[in-house]
């Protein structure tokens, strides 16, 4: 099972981005995080995050449910640990929509996980896309702003860096970036393992 970690500053199309991924690329599943912040817009109990209050965050990091967690925007956001073993189950990769603390804490306690941070072109680009979303309010733009300014510093620790100029050109580059890491030679062990049997097979 690999695990991909995607970060990137609020606008920058994370979302649009990796919602596309899980629909193109099979075996694929999103790691649902919990958090302290309401639901936007269409978003679902369960599907996009499991929502809850700061008392019980609290309560589940007291009894260290959480492989990372992070506090972001003023709320809380954590991976719990039954995500991993869930995809294993599923015989998926499981991709992670975290930020650049928890991608952190992921990294150190899974080295080989694959990471992946998006940027938008440039400043002003990102503060179209944020007010063409309609979703917050000027003040919060404003904030997402300079908070951007301070994530995309953090951009060496990862990977792979995806420019998201293009909608369709980026789509195509992080599905690469999974289809590539699938075929890596380390991963391919047991699957090469057959193939050389029946060559073996032939020598006889
Ligand atoms: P994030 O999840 O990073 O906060 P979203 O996926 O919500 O960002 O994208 C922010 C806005 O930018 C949305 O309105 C989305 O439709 C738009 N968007 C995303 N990627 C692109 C792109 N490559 N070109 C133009 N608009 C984009
Ligand atoms: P939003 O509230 O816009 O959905 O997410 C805000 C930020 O929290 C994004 O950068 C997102 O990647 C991050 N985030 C979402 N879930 C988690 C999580 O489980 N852990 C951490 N560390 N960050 C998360």
């Amino acid at each position: 099972m690999i695990v991909f970690i995607i970060s990137a500053p609020s606008g920058s199309g994370k979302s649009t981005l990796v919602t596309r991924l899980l629909r193109d690329v099979p075996s694929l599943t999103f790691s649902v995080s919990y958090t302290t912040r309401k639901p936007r817009g269409a978003e679902r109990d369960g599907e996009n995050y499991f929502y809850i209050c700061r008392e019980e965050f609290e309560e589940r990091l007291r009894r260290d449910e959480f492989l990372e967690w992070a506090e972001v925007f003023g709320n809380y956001y954590g991976t719990h640990r039954s995500v991993l073993d869930q995809a294993r189950e599923q015989g998926a990769d499981v991709v992670l929509d975290i930020d650049v603390q928890g991608a952190a804490q992921l990294k150190r306690r899974i080295p080989e996980a694959v990471s992946v941070f998006i940027l938008p072109p440039s400043r002003q680009v990102l503060e179209t896309r944020l007010r063409a979303r309609g979703e917050d309010a000027d003040e919060v733009i404003h904030r997402r702003l300079r908070d951007a300014a301070r994530e995309i510093s953090n951009y060496r620790a990862y990977d792979y860096v995806l420019i998201n100029e293009d909608l369709e050109e980026s789509v195509r580059a992080l599905e690469a970036v999974v289809r590539a890491e699938r075929i890596r030679r380390s991963r391919m062990e047991p699957r090469i393992g057959p193939v050389l049997e029946t060559f073996e097979a032939g020598k006889e």
